[in-house]
């Protein structure tokens, strides 16, 4: 019975003092020093700020200065930013479905202010104020001397929540994170200028004004940069721009990949997806692209209340966005990439009109003029060929050409029939049980890629033809590959096309050739290329030849540029 008492009387329900609310809702939102910088500068982009500058010490956790020069508060509004649910953006429910803003639920002051010892001082650009607050209650308020805009310090951060303190990373790990959230802020709004310091030192610096280019040379460097696909694609209300990065930068995960929603980093599988489909042959299946990409929509086809960091996003009107990302980034490949903007002149790239020879010409197409002309073979160099084309010298790899060439004939091809070779002498090759049992179930699809094929035994197929730039000694090992490669269709329905391009894929790896015997072959491979669709790369992302023009020739002949990076 006393048991029974004790107990009851212990279950008394309370209200939570507003700084126990509070420091429960920083759980939430501040995870870190990252968090608390990332709140603030958008912030002071959500009050137009042009200039930003973030100083952190020791990874934050010391301190971190906020800076800005957006518009600023008056005193009331200054002494209201501290209250939970305070905010200026979004006034009832409703206006959660068209937000514009990168805040809107009134609690990163509140709970930043709680678990820290917090200065706000700022000014509409007449009187400025000062309010320090410690433990979410404003402890001193006064003037200062400030020109329009805010600066928010935050010092001691965590230090009446040792729990979460205690599991905060080492001071460079946190400044190193600091850094890559600075980084994505930056790309986000390239007008802006930002500057980040860290522990005294500079570790970003960006102009006002800059395009989505400048910036994105500025902070993922001019490799990535030179070599990527711009894209600017608008069709009514949405609007996608950025770099495509090329094929051959291509990265085993997608750490390198730059999504913006209306401004706002974020990550978003429906979209990572539809660009990955842009790539159509380009990649390889598990490669990752690099891109950049700003898409802007109204904001009512975005819902980003998903998450209280909100990274991840729903769209609303899916199919839309996949498709047209997705044509998008196929439109951005016929594009000359950014590197040739910077080489004046422009320089004739393969992707853009197609290639004749001089012998060629006044049989084929007599009424072309001198212009067209474009393409000279001028040598065959062990495993490339160097190629000149008006005002660029090229160097062409013959492997990734020839890979490129097979795979775009069989894919061509075998939706009528690849040329068969039949055999004087047919062959006879083994496999293993489970290697035949895939042959005979796809053998008709094999067949379309030029081959004749017999089961005569076990596990014994006769070969009666083959494609013609096929050679017998390959085939054996061929057929397992194509065998281990059709195992994962087992289960899948409508996989005609995909199974198609992995065939193709297989045999045009096999086959293609590493070299030319002569200049004429060299002409003739190079003639193949120029029917291709994507003459740039091989179908594994590599690339398929190297152009340089006068300019970029010079570069490699000053003393201070690193020959790698025209190069790469
Ligand atoms: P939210 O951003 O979700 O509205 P915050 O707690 O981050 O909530 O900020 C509360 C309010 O304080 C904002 O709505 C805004 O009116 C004001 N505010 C905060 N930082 C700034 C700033 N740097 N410049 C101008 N106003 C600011
Ligand atoms: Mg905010």
């Amino acid at each position: 019975m006393y048991h029974f008492r004790k107990l009851a009387c212990m279950q008394t329900i309370r209200l939570l003092t507003d700084e126990t609310i509070n420091q429960i809702a920083a759980g939430e939102v501040i995870e870190s020093p990252a968090s608390v910088v990332k709140e603030l500068v958008e912030n002071a982009l959500d009050a137009d700020a042009q200039k930003i500058t973030v100083e952190v010490v020791g990874g934050g956790l010391q301190t971190i200065v906020i800076a800005d020069d957006g518009k600023g508060m008056n005193p009331d509004d200054a002494k209201m930013s501290i209250v939970r649910h305070a905010t200026s953006k979004i006034e009832k429910a409703q206006d959660l479905f068209h937000i514009a803003s990168k805040g809107f639920r009134g609690e990163a002051l509140a709970s930043i202010a709680s678990i820290s010892k917090m200065t706000i001082e700022t000014s509409q650009g007449d009187a400025a104020v000062r309010i320090e607050v410690e433990r979410g209650e404003i402890v001193k308020e006064g003037r200062c001397a400030r020109t329009r805009g805010t600066t928010v310090t935050v010092r001691n951060l965590f230090h009446n929540v040792p729990a979460r303190k205690k599991f905060q990373k080492s001071p460079p790990a946190l400044s190193a994170e600091i850094l890559r959230l600075m980084t994505m802020l930056s790309l986000s709004h390239p007008s802006v200028q930002f500057e980040l310091i860290s522990n005294g030192k500079k570790a970003i610096q960006t102009r006002s004004g800059e395009t989505l280019v400048d910036r994105a040379k500025a902070l993922l460097g001019d490799v990535f940069a030179s070599e990527a696909f711009p894209l600017d694609f608008q069709e009514e209300s949405l609007h996608f721009q950025g770099l495509i990065g090329s094929p051959s930068q291509s990265r085993p995960n997608r750490m390198a990949q730059y999504l913006f929603l209306n401004k706002r980093a974020v990550s978003c599988d429906v979209i990572s997806d539809a660009i990955r489909k842009g790539y159509g042959t380009r990649l390889e299946e598990r490669r990752h692209p690099l891109f950049l990409l700003h898409i802007d929509v109204p904001p009512d086809l975005v819902d980003v209340n998903v998450h209280p960091q909100k990274l991840h996003v729903r769209l609303r009107k899916e199919e839309l966005f996949r498709d047209k990302i997705c044509e998008a980034v196929e439109r951005a490949f016929g594009e000359v990439p950014a590197a040739s903007m910077q080489f004046e002149p422009v320089p004739m790239r393969f992707d853009e009109a197609p290639l004749l020879f001089k012998e060629e010409l006044t049989e084929q197409e007599p009424y072309l003029s001198i212009e067209e002309l474009a393409v000279e073979v001028v040598d065959h160099f062990g495993k490339f060929l160097i190629l000149k084309e008006r005002e660029l010298l090229s160097i062409l790899d013959i492997e990734s050409a020839s890979f490129r060439i097979l795979f775009e004939e069989l894919l061509v091809e075998s939706s009528t029939e690849v040329p068969k070779q039949g055999l004087l002498v047919p062959f006879n090759v083994d496999l293993t049980p489970p290697e035949s049992a895939m042959v005979l179930t796809h053998q008709a699809a094999i067949e379309e890629m030029g081959f004749s094929l017999k089961a005569i035994g076990k596990d014994v197929f006769m070969v009666e033809a083959l494609p013609p730039f096929l050679k017998e000694s390959e085939v054996e090992g061929l057929l397992s590959d194509l065998a281990h490669t059709l195992q994962e269709f087992i289960g899948k329905v409508d996989y005609e096309k995909e199974r198609r391009e992995k065939l193709a894929l297989k045999i045009a790896m096999r086959a293609k050739s590493k070299s030319v015997s002569s200049l004429e072959e060299g002409r003739r491979l190079v003639e193949r290329l120029s029917k291709c669709e994507n003459k740039a790369h091989c179908p594994r992302g590599n690339k398929v030849r190297i152009d340089f023009n006068h300019d970029s020739i010079e570069r490699l002949f000053t003393a201070n540029q690193d020959p790698a990076r025209i190069l790469n």
